[in-house]
C-alpha cells in the first residue's frame, strides 16, 4: 500500500504541479467531493444495472467494466485523501479492522444477509 500511495504522490506531483500552491482546506474540500463524485459515478451504473434487471433483460454482466473503472476512481482518490493527511493507509486499515472484528464479534451489528 505505500508503494501505491508513493506512486500517487509522485503523479500527483508530475501531472498537477500547481496542486502545491492550493491551501490543505482547498484541497480538502476539492477532494471530499471528488471522492463523493466518484461514488456517485459507481452508484449509478449500478442503478442502471438494477433496471436492467427489473426490466427482465440480461443484466448479469452489465455495467462490470464500468462500476470496476469508478471504483478504482474511489480508490484514486482515496490514495491522494490519505496522502493529504499524511497517514499510513495499510496501517489504519489493520488497525480499523481490529476494532471491526472486536465490533461484529458481539452479533450487534451485522451486515446484511449475515
Ligand atoms: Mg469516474
Amino acid at each position: 500500500m505505500k508503494q501505491l500511495q508513493q506512486f500517487q504522490k509522485e503523479f500527483d506531483a508530475a501531472h498537477f504541479p500547481h496542486w502545491k500552491d492550493v491551501s490543505y482546506d482547498e484541497k480538502l474540500l476539492f477532494l471530499s467531493t471528488a471522492l463523493a463524485g466518484e461514488v456517485g459515478e459507481f452508484a449509478n451504473f449500478v442503478k442502471k444495472r438494477h433496471r436492467l434487471k427489473v426490466a427482465g433483460e440480461p443484466h448479469h454482466a452489465a455495467y462490470q467494466e464500468e462500476m470496476k473503472e469508478e471504483l478504482v476512481d474511489v480508490f484514486i482518490y482515496l490514495l491522494i485523501l490519505g496522502n493529504l493527511l499524511e497517514m499510513d493507509i495499510e496501517k489504519a486499515f489493520y488497525q480499523k479492522s481490529a476494532k471491526n472484528s472486536e465490533r461484529f464479534s458481539h452479533g450487534s451489528a451485522q451486515r446484511p444477509g449475515n
